[in-house]
């Protein structure tokens, strides 16, 4: 497999296309960081992705703690009814009951996590990821995907069912398309690639503010602050730790009329909104219908997220059926090495 600089700078002079490692910062010059990808498609194992240390920072160190309370948990972190019971069956040696208090939490997580399977198994799925192809929609500034038969060194006979007993695709392609994951380092030259994004950035409650009242205005609303307060006075804080989509219905486009989709302006997000999100509620992620965060080539938004170390997921679908809170977003993407963006596979976790 090859992961080559993108060099497809035919539509859009303005920007560059690098693979990470440019000594240029996106900021400084305006580059924006990208890498294509090509190569088959049995390539390594797709989706999931490996833990490492302060990568995107607020929210690991949140994950991190939870884990270390599992197993080093004091009695005072208990509930007063799991104390109790705790205490009951292991009073005599603290340092005892201390390590026997944890085996015995460690059971009821695993009757908690069954119980949790078994409301989310009941639930109700959204997927809010787009079928792509080679002619699907792409950002100006990149080339539409090649997808064919991956060949036989030996031979170059395509691989065949009928001769091989397998088929598979080559694919060719800039990691940002379709459905896609913009890692920090998209934006940023020590920013989390996909590899370094924690998994518990992959399964987290999911917010979808609407943009659609305001379209009939306003077309090309970017979603406000003010709108945001108003959503806040019917539903309370957006809560932290959240994934918030904004919601525009462009993605109705997506199959009927592409050309539509790719318009600009389009509707999206206004800075100060992202701002707000990110600083007061300390969100930790967010996704929208677009093929971009802004709506002008200035691209704020996108480098506030991504230089911030947040990820964003783009080209979302379906989020008008999911309702504006109280449902679960799980987020996967092949964990390609200092991979600055792929194609990524998203749904929501819904209460029927
Ligand atoms: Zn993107």
């Amino acid at each position: 497999m090859n992961l080559t600089p993108s060099d497809d700078r035919t539509h859009q002079p303005s920007f560059w296309i690098n693979y990470r490692g440019s000594a240029s910062s996106p900021r400084k010059d305006g580059r924006r960081l990208a890498s294509a990808t090509s190569g088959a498609g049995q390539w390594g194992s797709a989706a999931g992705v490996q833990m490492r240390a302060g990568q995107i920072r607020e929210h690991v160190e949140e994950g991190r703690s939870r884990d270390a309370t599992i197993d080093r948990v004091s009695l005072l972190g208990l509930s007063s009814r799991r104390r109790l019971c705790c205490l009951k069956h292991h009073t005599i040696i603290l340092f005892a009951a201390a390590s026997i208090v944890g085996a015995s939490c460690n059971a009821a997580s695993s009757a908690s996590l069954d119980t949790a399977y078994k409301t989310i198994a009941a639930a109700r799925f959204v997927d809010l990821t787009h079928s792509f192809g080679p002619n699907t929609p792409v950002w100006s500034g990149f080339s539409q995907a090649k997808m064919a038969p991956a060949l036989d060194p030996a031979t170059k006979q395509p691989y065949s069912i009928e001769h091989d007993g397998f088929r598979t695709t080559y694919y060719e392609m800039v990691g940002q398309y379709g459905t896609h994951i913009d890692p920090p380092a998209h934006f940023d030259e020590r920013g989390a690639t996909l590899d370094q994004i924690s998994l518990h950035q992959m399964i987290l409650p999911l917010i979808v503010l609407d943009d659609t009242p305001y379209l009939a205005k306003d077309p090309n609303h970017a979603y406000s602050l003010e709108d945001l307060r108003a959503w806040e006075r019917k539903n309370g804080p957006v809560p932290k730790g959240a994934f918030v989509a904004l919601r525009t219905d462009m993605y109705k486009d997506w199959d009927s009329n592409p050309e539509r989709f790719k318009r600009s302006p389009f509707p999206a997000w206004q800075l100060d909104t992202l701002r707000y999100l990110y600083e007061q509620r300390h969100i930790a992620a967010t996704g929208h219908e677009s093929m971009d965060t802004d709506t002008t080539e200035k691209m704020d938004s996108e480098t506030y997220i991504l230089k911030s170390g947040h990820y964003q997921i783009e080209v979302m679908a379906n989020l008008d059926q999911v309702p504006t809170k109280g449902g679960l977003i799980v987020v996967s993407w092949p964990k390609v090495r200092d991979g600055l963006g792929f194609p990524a596979r998203a749904f929501a976790i819904v209460p029927r």
